[in-house]
């Protein structure tokens, strides 16, 4: 059955609900392909500023592959490629990797490339930014890093208060792509009462992907006695997804990076079995867990689909420059969407 649930779940029957959409979406996916076919086309080692996505499986398969992963540029030697995460960097980061004659090829998100724009226009037009988002978090510190005189970050509703601004009413908010919908709009809720004229962003920051799989999880935790969202410690919407399933009626969720993890325990007494990913998880890593909930005796998968997907983006510009030669650009269209089921 796809789409929906089960109307009437056989009593005691032991059951998994499988959300959708889930896993990687088209940032992480171009992110990860441009990773690969650097390797493919300029031999490794690839340097990789950060993790290029939050992904453990991920970045330790790439590194078999060659990709090494560094913190900053000048760990990396001169003249050698390197790519830039999936979250983004400032423009210090940019003009650092330049200046050491790095070879750098930018995989930052189209979508976060957006909330960079944005920073720059709105701090060109002397606004104050109320950046929603996690500091420390890779993306806040490459969008922050846009605009640094004119950013403020506030982390939760409860920074809301101690928040100080020089103009009330030339102020505008903006946000990190992977936070929790219904948490933004409460910080929202609460800059605005502060600010009554505080300006919205043009569109959405919270990215499509986010809020997709929010959306999904919400409609299964309903009917679900445990949720177990497959993704990485780090991974702030995998996090997220914990959060939402159990403020919308999962009565416990865990998150775990392998089905390995999954507790004997976590299962007591359980019926029915939500299951979902976060944006940076491959689904071979989900296959894995439906396997051993299977053998646990969860054979019965129903998917839940709330909406369909289908975007892509085109592999970072200065990939496509120097793979224009061997015109290898089934990149993105040839890989297995994850989100297929
Ligand atoms: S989670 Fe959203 S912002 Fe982040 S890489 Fe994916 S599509 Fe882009």
């Amino acid at each position: 059955m796809r789409g929906r649930l089960k109307d009437n779940p056989v009593p005691g029957q032991k059951r998994v609900l499988l959300a959708a959409p889930r896993g990687y979406c088209a940032g992480v996916d171009r992110a990860v392909i441009a990773v690969e076919k650097a390797l493919e086309h300029y031999g490794a080692p690839v340097y990789v500023r950060k993790q290029i996505v939050h992904n453990i499986h991920v970045v330790t398969e790439l590194e078999a592959q060659g990709a090494i992963f560094v913190e900053e540029v000048d760990e990396v030697p001169e003249g050698a490629h390197i790519v830039f995460s999936a979250h983004g960097v400032s423009p210090a980061v940019v003009n650092a990797a330049a200046d050491r004659g790095l070879h750098a090829i930018d995989a930052t998100c189209p979508l976060v490339t957006k909330v960079h724009r944005e920073a720059v226009r709105f701090a060109r037009d002397d606004f104050e930014i109320l950046l929603i988002g996690h500091e420390g978090h890779e993306e806040v510190e490459g969008t922050a890093g846009e605009a640094p005189d004119h950013v403020t970050i506030v982390n939760s509703p409860d920074d809301v208060d101690n928040i100080e601004v020089q103009d009330p009413d030339k102020v505008v908010w903006l946000s990190q792509t992977t936070l929790s919908v219904d948490e933004t709009m409460e910080t929202v809720r609460r800059l605005r009462e502060r600010f009554p004229n505080l300006q919205d962003p043009p569109s959405d920051d919270i990215c499509y992907a986010t809020q997709n799989r929010q959306v999904a999880i919400k409609k299964v935790a309903q009917d679900a006695d445990l949720v177990i969202v497959v993704g990485s410690a780090n991974s702030s919407n995998s996090v997220r997804l914990v959060e939402v399933a159990l403020e919308y009626g999962a009565k416990a969720a865990y998150r775990v990076d392998y089905a390995s993890e999954v507790k004997q325990e976590w299962l007591d007494g359980v019926e029915t079995v939500g299951v979902t990913s976060g944006a940076s998880v491959p689904e071979e890593l989900v296959k894995e867990l439906l396997d051993a909930l299977s053998d646990a005796g969860y054979g019965s998968v129903s998917e839940v689909k709330t909406a369909e997907e289908d975007l892509m983006f085109s592999l970072p510009k200065e990939l496509r420059k120097d793979l224009q030669g061997n015109r290898d650009e089934r990149a993105l269209g040839g890989r297995g969407r994850a989100n297929a089921v």
